[in-house]
């Protein structure tokens, strides 16, 4: 049946069943002399990295990215972020700015605001939010450019208030040499950017070395060895997520137009590998849009990867009614949700788990991709139940403030004092008494 259907979708895109190529495993094998899992290769990087510094760093981006690196060309100069924003498309700079404030406003709108209660006289309480200090972005670079990561991880870490922000990409022509994402680097007034990527670029963050500060919280998406090195080093540093493969479930009804449906599966499958499943009660939506895949398809640049995509992660399911939908898709938890039917809304309240949700004909996913506000690196692999995605909040961190009279000490002691005794902490109940 359909559950079952989404169930090994579901279990194959985990971020556990991920694997690596046959040309990844032939790297992992040339560069370590033995084949390593890619925990191993990323545990070996990472300790390698924090107990040899930037001799361990230049070693991997030599061995793994192919680049002979000096330690002072592991910083991207300020005159190659000028140059490359002065030799960039004008329109391309238009529309970086169009999307900075685009993003700005929502990003600004939702943050959280410092909260004070008195719940009783002489009782003050505070809930405060405090930006991090220093952030480091992680922008992928092995198999195409991302400047839209550097614009969804840095602009709302900027809205946030964080001061430092260090963005790395692996020293690759998609990469740190890209000039579309080092133009909009310079455009956001990031200066900090690295030639590093990989396990290697995480742990050089994590810990710090000679060419790099060490920083709070690590973000952005990346290959398998990134995800794995930023649960590595969780807890040294903060991270946003552990994401794997993209994924889309579009529900459509009879109002939804094939090809539309189509151009939104084939938009998820092109990040090959990532996951793209229409769910309709419209039996003869299945036919339309199985028939305009296959006639889009072909137009596409990355048409091999998309169909390989398709083939593994993709599907057309014919439920029984909306309820059956709604209930199929909060199961499964998507990443991204597209709506295309009459009265979105009324399936969206049904429905309480997605990363991001987009409502109705005219709001393909790509906007959020790209530049509608939200930010695009979501949660993926059914975490979504539990985690949120990136957004200026996830930069904030928050403290307490508590303070108390004399009078209001009085009114609550014995309470302290007896639960404190009861614990066997006399020194906690003394330091309360003494104040009686
Ligand atoms: P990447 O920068 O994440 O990874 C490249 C690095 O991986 C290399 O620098 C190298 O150090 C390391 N590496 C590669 N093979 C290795 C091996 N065998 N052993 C050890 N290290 C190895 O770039 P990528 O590979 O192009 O992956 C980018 C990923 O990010 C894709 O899956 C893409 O879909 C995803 N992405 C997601 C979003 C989002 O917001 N959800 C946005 C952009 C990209």
């Amino acid at each position: 049946g359909s559950a079952d259907i989404l169930l090994q979708l579901r279990q194959k895109l985990s971020p556990a069943g991920d694997v690596v190529s046959p040309r990844g495993r032939a790297l992992t094998e040339k560069v370590f002399g033995k084949p390593l899992t890619p925990v191993e290769v990323v545990q070996t990087i990472c300790n390698d990295v924090q107990t040899e510094g930037t001799a361990a760093l230049l070693r991997y981006c030599q061995a793994l990215d192919n680049a002979e690196l000096s330690a002072a060309e592991l910083r991207v100069p300020a005159e190659a972020l000028e140059q490359a924003h002065a030799a960039a498309d004008p329109k391309l700079i238009e529309s970086i700015r169009r999307i900075r404030d685009n993003i700005t406003e929502f990003q600004s709108a939702i943050l959280h605001q410092d909260a004070t209660i008195e719940p009783r006289a002489g009782v003050r309480l505070t809930q405060r939010y405090v930006p991090l200090e220093r952030i480091g972005v992680c922008v992928p670079g092995g198999a195409a450019a991302y400047p839209s990561t550097v614009l969804m991880t840095v602009v709302p870490a900027q809205v946030a208030g964080v001061k430092q922000i260090a963005v790395v990409a692996p020293p690759t022509k998609f990469g740190a040499y890209n000039a579309d994402m080092l133009a909009t680097c310079h455009e956001l007034g990031v200066t900090e950017v690295y030639r590093m990527g990989g396990a290697q670029a995480v742990a050089a963050m994590a810990y710090g070395c000679d060419c790099i500060e060490p920083v709070h919280k690590i973000v952005g998406p990346g290959n398998l060895f990134v995800a794995l090195a930023k649960k590595h080093v969780f807890g040294t540093v903060d991270i946003d997520s552990f994401a794997g493969p993209s994924e889309v479930i579009v529900i459509a009804d009879g109002t939804a137009r094939a090809d539309y449906i189509a151009a939104d599966l084939l938009a998820q499958a092109e990040h090959s590998p990532g996951s793209a499943i229409l769910i309709t009660w419209d039996e003869t939506l299945i036919d339309a849009v199985h028939d305009e895949l296959a006639k889009q398809v072909v137009q596409l640049e990355r048409n091999e990867l998309t169909v390989e995509s398709l083939e593994a992660f993709g599907a057309l399911i014919l439920v029984r009614d909306e309820q059956q939908a709604c209930e199929l898709t909060d199961d499964f938890a998507p990443e991204h949700l597209h709506i295309e039917t009459a009265n979105p809304r009324d399936q969206i309240a049904k429905i309480r788990n997605s990363g991001a949700a987009f409502l109705g004909h005219h709001t393909p996913v790509a906007l959020g991709d790209y530049a509608a506000g939200p930010s695009h690196v979501l949660p993926t692999g059914g975490t979504c139940t539990w985690a949120a995605g990136l957004s200026s909040n996830s930069f904030l961190r928050s403290g307490s403030i508590t303070e108390f009279d004399e009078p209001a000490l009085k009114q609550i002691a014995a309470d302290v004092e007896r639960l404190a005794e009861k614990e066997g902490l006399t020194a906690h109940a003394r330091s309360v008494s003494i104040r009686r």
